[in-house]
């Protein structure tokens, strides 16, 4: 019970307070007993002195009681000689006593006044000593006149006799009660001088307990105060120590800003001594932090992310006046008199020198590498494509091989590449609105070919509507690139890799399931890590980096969204990634740029690839199965620059409507493409001015330079001017422009001045690091001599701050990252975005 109770107080007060209650309260207490003690106490001696009076007054009255009863026989015994003797001097005693028997029993009423009993007694004394005394008048009378022996007859009646007996017995009587009453008395005041001395003794007792208790508190608060203080000073030791053995700066500041100690290395890094600095404000080191703002991290807020428990780097300032920079992390301590901040400082120059060696390096690296490689794998791509003619098939193999190792080696520069900008902070996005669903398919149709050669299916299940996001199209086409190649290498032969893309709620979901072996429980952990393979032998046997998942997750992160994985044993792995999805999903409008083609073709599958595989080449295809709904879209002027043409229609055959259109002035000039199962017919094609007849099934390389040279009116298509000084890429993108561009390849700037001043391009492609300067130097002057601006894509090897680019330039292209296709595809878009609109459209491609 008083366990429990005091396990209440405990957990009521804490330790502190319940010691104060205790010391508050024997301190309250020993003087409340004190003063009980000294009460019983004097009760005590109180008991004893009355008892004490008592006694002596029982005394003085049994005393005088007696001396009554004395005198009395003293009266006899005088009354009894002149009896005897008849000689008078024996009456002198008798004499003397007589007046006094009177007053002396007054007295003895006196005395007795506080016992009625007893005033009885002495009320029947006065009669019978009286009586007594009336008798020995009488007895003497009878002797001075008739002799002594009739005296001796009147004493023989012992009348006298009786009466003395009866005084003798109330005197004694008197005495009696008297020795009594003190008796009862003496015993009252004994038990109630025990009382008060058991009160006293137990008071004494007491406070002797609480000043035992206070003397023990006392003891164990002190002991309890010796251990903490040599606790706290063996930990300040402790902190010293580490204190001055960090190797990095130390300093700790005021509310203010004063300094207030500093460690040896924070001496060494600024050259003061600690006398020299304390009491100074922390502007004496950190020159930004100079102002008069009255609290310091106030000040250093001013310039930058500076807030407690994040590293900033700020410049330092050491005692000789030389600057130096410092990664610096301030920590707050809340004291009594305000904030007061540590400030940990490590001198930074030497990182910085390793930073800037390391991005110089990278740089070179990417230079250096990207072009040729960019040639290599172009060119390796070219001779694979058949563009020098057919190969023998053991070359086309050993050039398989070959494209295939330097398309491995691109990504893994490119991802190095790509690591190096994450963590320098320079991975820029151009965002702008995508069809995520398109892009998916995008990324699909362009893994065609290592889903074919690993025999793995990739199913892809679409939505229904568009699902917007606002994101950077190369980038996140990098991600799902990653995720369904993936997919892909991990599958098993045979199997398939399901894609799908759905809206949900105000995210945009994407799901690649596969059925391969799943990620081993072990590795789950450190799968988005750096450089991380479940299986090492991957790199070889499936030709990845690593660094794929890192890269995905970084880019996924940054658009907003989030990527993770499901693997349960056995059934494949499942990667998600959700993004944000653009607030107005159903209305965004569908982009006005590229080349814009009207495709009229009865089979849905059939338009359904072929616009897709268009889209790829940069056309935007509309699609229309009749006759009369090519009559009616066509009615619009200017809307289509080219008519794709299927022959046999459920209205009527194509050549009619060509016909119509031939003989319509509006529409007379719409190049137009035959695309039929039917053998060509060139008489058709003369007489209403094909620009080529195309038999299914459709090679998409003759379809698309046929209406690139169609559109562009020109039978060599438009001019390009090709800026770089890699003559081996000048030569291989000359290479695959031919049949549709014109290409004016130059080397250097002051080439490309020249060219300039011959003939305005179409278009240009730049490269950067030029001999003689930037080919962005040349911005100024890339426009027709209308002053209009001619399109201008930036194609190099150094990745720059795109979304910075983006603003000045129309496209810009990595080497390396971007195909060839890519590049030839960007170019049909603006030119044909030049042709629509009288001010080029502004935009980027990364
Ligand atoms: P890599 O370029 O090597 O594919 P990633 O970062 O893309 O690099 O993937 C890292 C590792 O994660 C792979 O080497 C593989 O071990 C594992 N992994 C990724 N996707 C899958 C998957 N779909 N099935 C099984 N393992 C996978």
């Amino acid at each position: 019970m008083i366990d429990g109770w005091i396990a209440t107080l405990r957990r009521r007060f804490s330790q502190d307070a319940l010691f104060w209650l205790c010391a508050v309260t024997v301190i309250l207490l020993i003087p409340i007993l004190l003063a009980v003690a000294w009460r019983a106490t004097s009760i005590e001696q109180a008991q004893q002195d009355a008892a004490q009076a008592a006694m002596i007054r029982s005394a003085e009255r049994r005393a005088s009681i007696q001396a009554f009863a004395l005198m009395i026989k003293d009266a006899e015994s005088s009354h009894r000689g002149y009896l005897l003797s008849g000689d008078h001097a024996f009456l002198r005693r008798y004499e003397a006593v007589t007046p006094l028997v009177e007053q002396r029993i007054d007295q003895l009423v006196l005395a007795f006044s506080d016992q009625p009993e007893q005033q009885q007694r002495l009320a029947r004394v006065r009669e019978l000593a009286r009586e007594r005394f009336a008798l020995m008048e009488e007895v003497r009378a009878v002797r001075d006149e008739r002799g002594l022996t009739a005296a001796g007859a009147e004493v023989a009646t012992a009348r006298g006799e009786r009466a003395m007996e009866r005084l003798r017995a109330d005197t004694d009587a008197i005495s009696a009660a008297e020795a009594r009453n003190l008796g009862e008395r003496l015993r009252l005041a004994q038990s109630q001088t025990r009382q008060a001395r058991l009160v006293s003794s137990t008071s004494y007792g007491l406070v002797l307990a609480a000043i035992a208790l206070a003397a023990v508190m006392a003891f164990r608060y002190t002991a309890l105060r010796t251990a903490l203080i040599t606790r706290a000073r063996a930990e300040a030791e402790r902190r010293q120590a580490i204190f001055d053995s960090a190797m990095d700066a130390i300093i700790t500041f005021n509310p203010s800003g004063g300094v207030e100690t500093m460690n040896r290395a924070a001496q060494e890094m600024f050259g003061y001594a600690p006398e020299e600095l304390t009491g100074r404000d922390i502007s004496v080191l950190v020159p930004e932090a100079a102002g008069d703002d009255a609290l310091f991290l106030e000040r250093l807020r001013h310039d930058g992310d500076v807030r407690a428990g994040a590293t900033c780097e700020l410049e330092a300032r050491r005692k000789d006046g030389t600057t130096f920079p410092v990664d610096i992390n301030f920590g707050e301590m809340a004291q009594p008199d305000g904030v007061h901040a540590v400030a940990v400082m490590r001198d930074c120059t030497e990182r910085r020198r390793a930073e800037l060696a390391k991005s110089e390096f990278v740089s070179t690296v990417s230079h250096e590498l990207r072009t040729p490689l960019t040639s290599i794998a172009g060119s390796l791509g070219l001779l694979a494509g058949g563009a020098a003619g057919a190969l023998p098939e053991r070359a086309a193999r050993l050039i398989g091989i070959a494209e295939n190792n330097s398309r491995r080696l691109v990504r893994l520069i490119n991802d190095i590449l790509d690591l190096e900008k994450i963590d320098s902070g320079k991975l820029g996005l151009v965002s702008k609105p995508l069809d995520f669903g398109d892009l998916t398919q995008a990324a699909v149709e362009n893994l065609g070919g290592l889903s074919a050669e690993t025999g793995v299916a990739l199913a892809y299940d679409p939505p229904a509507e568009p699902v917007m996001v606002d994101g950077d199209a190369d980038r996140l086409t990098q991600v799902l690139t990653n995720l369904l190649s993936n997919a892909v290498k991990f599958s098993r032969r045979g199997g398939v890799a399901r894609v799908r893309v759905w809206p949900e709620g105000r995210r945009v979901r994407l799901s690649v399931k596969d059925d391969g072996p799943g990620i081993p429980p072990e590795f789950q952990d450190q799968i988005f890590g750096r450089f991380a393979q479940a299986d090492s032998s991957d790199t070889r046997q499936k030709g990845g980096t690593g660094l794929g998942l890192a890269i995905s997750k970084e880019i996924v992160e940054r658009h907003g969204g989030r990527i993770w994985f499901e693997s349960p044993p056995g059934e494949g792995a499942t990667f998600h990634v959700e993004l944000p999805a653009r607030p107005d999903v159903a209305s965004a409008p569908p982009g006005d740029d590229g080349v814009r083609l009207l495709l009229c073709e009865d089979d849905p599958d059939i338009a359904q690839v072929l616009s897709e595989a268009l889209a790829g080449h940069g056309f935007r295809t509309e699609i229309v199965t009749t006759l009369a709904a090519a009559t009616e879209t066509l009615a619009t002027p200017g809307a289509f620059d080219a008519l794709l043409l299927d022959l046999r229609l459920p209205d009527g055959s194509g050549l009619d409507l060509l016909r119509r259109l031939r003989a319509d002035p509006a529409t007379r000039g719409l190049p137009a493409i035959i695309i039929s199962a039917d053998a060509a017919d060139r008489a058709a094609m003369a007489s209403l001015d094909l620009v080529d007849w195309i038999e299914k099934p459709v090679d998409l390389d003759r379809l698309a330079a046929a209406l690139d040279q169609a559109i562009d009116g020109a039978a060599e298509g438009p001019l390009v001017l090709h800026v770089d000084d890699d003559p081996d890429l000048r030569q291989l993108v000359a290479e695959a422009f031919s049949g549709r561009c014109r290409m004016k390849s130059v080397e250097s700037l002051a080439a490309a001045r020249q060219a300039l001043s011959e003939q305005t391009p179409s278009l240009a492609i730049l490269d950067v690091g030029l001999p003689d300067g930037s080919g962005l130097d040349l911005l100024p002057e890339l426009h027709d001599p209308s002053g209009r601006p001619i399109p201008v894509v930036v194609f190099s090897a150094q990745a720059f701050d795109q979304a910075a680019l983006a603003q000045a330039v129309d496209a810009v292209l990595v080497k390396s990252r971007s195909s060839l296709d890519q590049l030839i595809a960007t170019v049909r878009r603006l030119t044909a975005v030049a042709r629509h609109s009288p001010s080029p459209a502004a935009g980027a491609e990364a």
